[in-house]
């Protein structure tokens, strides 16, 4: 749960992150800025700004932005039927994110998941993003990412968006974000 004046001050906080790439961005999409709080309500360690810029059934194309230290918090994308679900590339526009994925554990990772939730990560094969670095995360493959000091906007290209449908590792996460007055 948020409150509608938080959920203001984090879309007019993106914003000013998201002026910071030089993109050509109407008003209209800078005021579209979605803001999810994961159902947690501590949005500055766990959540993400997001500005979606495609959403097909074949491709969407988002804009993530995350303040600084927030994390959005461990998921993957499942199957769907025939759908094998959203592969997904990450890269890195503006700022410093962390990614973390399947494969070898880094011994000394940049990032802390948030308090009291550590138990709830269970990937950590760090790939550090850097302006112009990214990485493609192949469908139903658990992952997380966490923004540096400056905070981070990051592109994501994917196959189709099934965002209700993602699954994560933490049982009190949903995907709905609740704003109340
Ligand atoms: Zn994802």
């Amino acid at each position: 749960m948020i409150t509608r004046s938080a959920y203001r001050e984090a879309q007019r906080r993106a914003v000013d992150l998201l002026r910071r790439t030089g993109l050509a961005l109407t008003a209209d999409e800078l005021e579209s800025v979605a803001v999810a709080d994961f159902g947690l309500g501590e949005l500055d360690e766990t959540g993400a700004q997001i500005l979606t810029l495609l959403d097909t059934p074949e491709s969407a194309v988002k804009l993530i932005v995350l303040f600084p230290g927030q994390t959005l918090p461990e998921h993957r994308h499942p199957p769907l039927g025939a759908y094998p679900g959203k592969a997904e590339t990450l890269r890195c526009e503006v700022g410093a994110a962390y990614v973390y994925t399947e494969g070898e554990v880094s011994t000394h990772p940049a990032c802390l998941p948030p308090d009291g939730r550590r138990a709830t990560y269970t990937v950590w094969h760090e790939t550090a993003l850097t302006p112009g670095r990214q990485i493609t995360l192949a469908p139903n493959r658990r992952h997380w990412f966490q923004a540096g000091h400056d905070g981070a906007v990051v592109w994501s290209f994917s196959s189709r968006a099934t965002d209700v449908a993602d699954v994560f590792t933490d049982p009190e996460i949903s995907r709905e974000t609740v704003v109340r007055d």
